[in-house]
């Protein structure tokens, strides 16, 4: 679990602390390193211009501010190109991520910075460049992952040639064009290879050999290596540099459809997401990115361990095809749950409508792992995200499903993000965002707002009223605004202004959206009226905010509308959020 930000300075002390981790480091990883060498990181941030580049450093940090890696880029503005000096992940602890992560958001810099492509040493993957058969293995996992990304080698010049005749392990260059797709010019590499050599390593490499190797590049397209570990057509994979100020990262729930309650009007059905997709893949706005895998443990930041284990265990032994409904709601006498999995279903509901089946816990485990992974990629850079999960998750409680909902899938990730500063959910299904609510009612650093149906006449019918508002530490800290049963676009807005109102104030450092499409005129669970337009102007609203934001999918059930309101939603965030600039969270 770890957020990148860059260091714009070694002044404030939570930098000077980043700084020397960063050369804790270099003294592991880089045992060769000399002391000289070592400081001179903080050297760069202090005077970016002393060594002939701009440097920029990135530090991966968990929410504790230990740091999980770092990177360190140089800039050229003149010649217009970038070098990696380093980047690397702290040596203990799994790397989870760090270096590919760190990785994208250097290219993303270099891009944003018009640069032709970044630069770097790689020790080499040639047995006869390299005899120690560990560091040959650990040389040729580094190439295969930069191949992944399009950066090779460059062949057919004197790079590699060693300063000293018998020396082992002498680096490529290898040059990583960004997707660019542009041929690298003699003269510009030439340019920028003889910038490298006497800004870098100048100790290193007397002026003749200097000479020597800049005058190597013949080739007036220079030439790079052939993908040697991938097929060419998977290096196109790497996530297209830019796309974390250019897109909104999408996170799909690969195994939603395995819950499939095929009751007559259970209508939280897999066509859902199958019709969000159809209208979202006609935008451009969306980069996607597989779901990563995440530990039980996460579940029990937020849900209460019996309630999972139970969840786990009931789902287990139910046969295909048969659903479980609560049907026994003990008032009394909690402590004493009946013996039989199936009757004690109601300890751990609040409704009658929502089953347990064989597939419920897999489904709703993924989805949690797919919101997991949206509030990461917005920690690590991306200034939106969105998990188009079912599931959904807003009516879940610390120990009670219900409402189509198992896991509290925005709650989940609102409690991971809540570890890098204060997080506002903001919840725009119809139905009350219960879930939430109670879940975070004691606290302030997690702001709780729902628009939704008065209780009065719409689900969960206990909760939602404007006078629940936080208790204790979270007083205050709690909004709900509960809204009549007939409502049009212009009287919704108004409610979500005094929303947002309320989130400004707060000022979060990251913003949770329950993202519900049940507002829309016909659907089945809902007695609302707003059009394709209404959602273009709520998303436009809520991007104008200009808040790094994690959008959750929640409800909607017009399968016929939910698409195109999808899409107006996300064109009017993201035209609003990519004009205004979303703030950048580093510090
Ligand atoms: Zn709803």
């Amino acid at each position: 679990m770890f957020r990148i930000r860059r260091l714009h300075d070694a002044v404030r002390p939570v930098n000077r602390a980043a700084i020397d981790q960063v050369r804790q480091i270099l003294r592991e990883q880089f045992p060769l390193l000399a002391d000289h060498d070592i400081d001179k990181v903080q050297e760069l941030l202090e005077n970016p211009l002393k060594h002939g580049f701009r440097s920029i450093l990135y530090v991966a940090e968990d929410a504790r501010n230990k740091v999980r890696g770092f990177a360190l880029l140089s800039h050229e503005p003149n010649l217009k190109f970038c070098y990696l000096d380093y980047i690397s992940a702290a040596r203990h602890g799994t790397s989870g991520g760090v270096g590919g992560a760190l990785y994208e958001v250097v290219r993303d810099e270099a891009l944003t910075l018009g640069a032709v492509g970044i630069f770097f040493e790689c020790l080499p993957d040639d047995p006869a460049l390299c005899r120690d058969p560990k560091i040959l293995k650990e040389n040729q996992a580094r190439l295969k992952f930069y191949e992944r990304f399009g950066a090779m080698p460059i062949v057919g010049t004197a790079y590699e040639t060693p300063v000293k005749p018998d020396d082992d392990n002498p680096p490529y260059l290898v040059f990583d064009p960004l997707g660019q797709f542009r041929p690298l010019h003699r003269d510009v590499a030439r340019q920028a290879v003889r910038a490298i050599l006497e800004h870098r390593y100048a100790h290193l490499c007397p002026v003749e050999y200097i000479e020597k190797v800049v005058a190597s590049f013949v080739d007036e397209a220079v030439r790079v290596r052939p993908p040697r570990y991938l097929k060419a057509s998977t290096t196109v994979t790497a996530p297209v540099p830019g796309a974390r100020r250019q897109r909104i990262a999408l996170v799909v729930n690969d195994r939603h459809a395995i819950h499939h309650v095929q009751e007559r009007g259970y209508v939280e059905a897999p066509v859902r997401v199958q019709a969000i997709l159809r209208e979202l893949e006609r935008s451009s706005l969306f980069a996607p990115h597989p779901c990563r895998n995440y530990s039980e443990r996460f579940l029990t930041t937020i849900h209460d361990r019996d309630y999972v284990a139970y969840f786990k265990k009931v789902c287990d032994t139910l046969g295909d095809e048969i659903s479980v409904y609560p049907y026994v709601f003990p008032l009394r006498n909690v402590a004493r749950p009946p013996k039989e999995l199936a009757v004690r279903a109601g300890y751990y509901c609040i409704d009658t409508f929502t089953p347990l089946n064989r597939n419920a816990w897999r489904a709703a485990k993924r989805a949690v792992d797919c919101t997991l992974t949206a509030a990461e990629l917005l920690l690590e850079g991306y200034r939106a995200t969105y998990a188009l999960v079912r599931p959904p998750g807003h009516h879940a409680e610390k120990r009670a499903f219900g409402g189509f909902c198992y896991f509290n899938n925005a709650a989940i990730a609102a409690q991971l993000l809540s570890a890098f500063g204060p997080v506002a959910i903001l919840d725009i299904d119809y139905h009350h965002g219960n879930g939430q609510q109670v879940i975070f009612y004691q606290r302030s650093d997690v702001l709780t707002v729902s628009l939704h149906g008065h209780p009065r006449f719409a689900y969960p019918y206990f909760s939602g009223f404007d006078d629940e508002t936080g208790e204790g530490e979270g007083h205050g800290f709690n909004l709900n605004l509960p809204l009549p049963e007939q409502l049009d676009g212009s009287q919704y807005r108004e409610a979500l202004e005094k929303a947002l109102r309320r989130i400004v104030r707060f000022a979060p450092h990251t913003l949770v959206v329950c993202l519900g499409l049940d507002t829309a005129k016909g659907d089945p669970t809902g007695t609302w009226s707003l059009t394709a337009k209404d959602f273009e102007s709520v998303g436009r609203m809520i991007g104008q905010l200009a808040m790094p934001t994690l959008l959750v999918q929640e409800g909607g059930y017009r399968t016929r509308a939910i698409g195109v309101n999808a899409r107006h939603f996300f064109t009017g965030f993201w035209t609003a959020a990519s004009r205004d600039g979303v703030k950048n969270h580093g510090a």
